[in-house]
C-alpha cells in the first residue's frame, strides 16, 4: 500500500527537498504552502493545498482533506520563518507573536490534526523542523530561537503521549542550509559589516567541524529515513543536520 505523507511549506526550500525525497521514495505526497505562486511550480501528482499553517481553520481544511483520502503515514511539520533580526528591546511584541506563530503554532496544528488519525491507524512518523537555533541560540533572532527550542519541547511531548499508540515524533536540526534564505543572510551580514559574502560565509562555516553549510537534501535525507521503517524504534530525538555544530556563535 502507497504511504502518504504530508510536508508543510513543501512548495520551495527545504519543505520542497523533502517532497521531493518522499516522492522519489514512493510516496504519495501532499503539501502546504502558503505561496500560491510556488504551489502552481510543483509536479501536478502531488496534492498541493493553500495553506497557512499558523491558521486553524486552514489547517483544518487540509486534514479533513487527508482524512478523506484514508489518513497520514507521515507528517513534515517543516514551516518556518526567520522573524525579525533585532536587538532583544527593540523587537515588537507583533512581530514576537508572528515568528511564534508560523514556526510553533503551525507546528502545534499540525501535531494536533495528525494526532488522532495516527493514533487509530497505530501508526505514524511525525518530524517537526526545528533548528540549530533551537538547541543553541542565535543572537538578535530572540523568537526565532525560543520557537525554535520549545518545537524541540513540542516534539518530546508528542512522542511521550504518541508513543504508546504506535506513532514516534522527532525533530530536525537543520544548520545553515544553502539556499535563498542564507543568501539573504550573508548578504545583510555582508552589507552591515563590510566583509565579502564569502568572508561572511566563512564566518558561519567555521563554526562547524565540517567546515560548510548543509543543503536542502541532507535534511530531506533524514526526514525520510525518520519515516521509515528503518527508523521504528527512534522516537523523541533531536537529529542535528548540521555538519557538527561547534561554535553557535562565530561572533563575525
Ligand atoms: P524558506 O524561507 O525557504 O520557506 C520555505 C517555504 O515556507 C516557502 O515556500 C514559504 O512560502 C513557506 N511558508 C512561509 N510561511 C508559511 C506559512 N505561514 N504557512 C505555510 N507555508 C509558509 O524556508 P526554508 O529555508 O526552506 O526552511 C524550512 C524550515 O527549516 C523552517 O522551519 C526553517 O526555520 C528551518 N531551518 C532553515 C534553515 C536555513 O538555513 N534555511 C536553518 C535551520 C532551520
Amino acid at each position: 500500500m502507497t504511504c502518504r505523507v504530508l510536508v508543510t511549506a513543501g512548495a520551495s526550500g527545504v519543505g520542497r527537498a523533502m517532497a521531493e525525497a518522499f516522492d522519489a521514495a514512493g510516496y504519495d505526497v501532499w503539501i502546504t504552502d502558503i505561496d500560491r505562486a510556488a504551489l502552481d511550480g510543483v509536479p501536478d501528482h502531488w496534492t498541493a493545498h493553500h495553506a497557512d499553517v499558523s491558521d486553524e481553520g486552514d489547517m483544518h481544511a487540509v486534514f479533513a482533506a487527508i482524512s478523506d483520502a484514508g489518513g497520514l503515514d507521515s507528517l513534515c511539520a517543516n514551516a518556518g520563518i526567520a522573524g525579525p533580526t533585532s536587538a532583544i528591546e527593540d523587537i515588537d511584541l507583533k512581530d514576537w507573536r508572528g515568528c511564534v506563530a508560523v514556526n510553533l503554532d503551525g507546528a502545534f496544528l499540525a501535531a494536533k490534526y495528525a494526532a488522532p488519525m495516527m493514533k487509530s491507524a497505530g501508526a505514524g512518523s511525525i518530524i517537526l523542523t526545528s533548528s540549530t537555533a533551537g538547541q543553541y541560540g542565535y543572537p538578535f533572532r530572540a523568537p526565532y530561537a525560543a520557537a525554535k527550542w520549545a518545537v524541540i519541547g513540542l516534539m518530546k511531548t508528542l512522542a511521550m503521549e504518541l508513543g504508546p499508540h504506535g506513532v514516534r515524533a522527532n525533530a530536525i536540526c537543520p544548520g545553515a542550509v544553502e539556499g535563498p534564505r542564507m543568501e539573504g543572510v550573508l548578504a545583510r551580514e555582508a552589507a552591515t559589516k563590510g566583509m565579502s559574502r564569502d568572508e561572511v560565509y566563512q564566518g558561519y562555516a567555521s563554526g562547524t567541524s565540517m567546515g560548510r553549510f548543509v543543503e536542502a537534501q541532507d535534511i530531506a535525507n533524514m526526514a525520510v529515513f525518520l519515516a521509515s521503517g528503518a527508523a521504528r524504534l527512534v522516537s523523541g530525538q533531536v537529529i542535528a543536520v548540521d555538519g557538527h555544530t561547534v561554535n553557535p556563535d562565530p561572533k563575525l
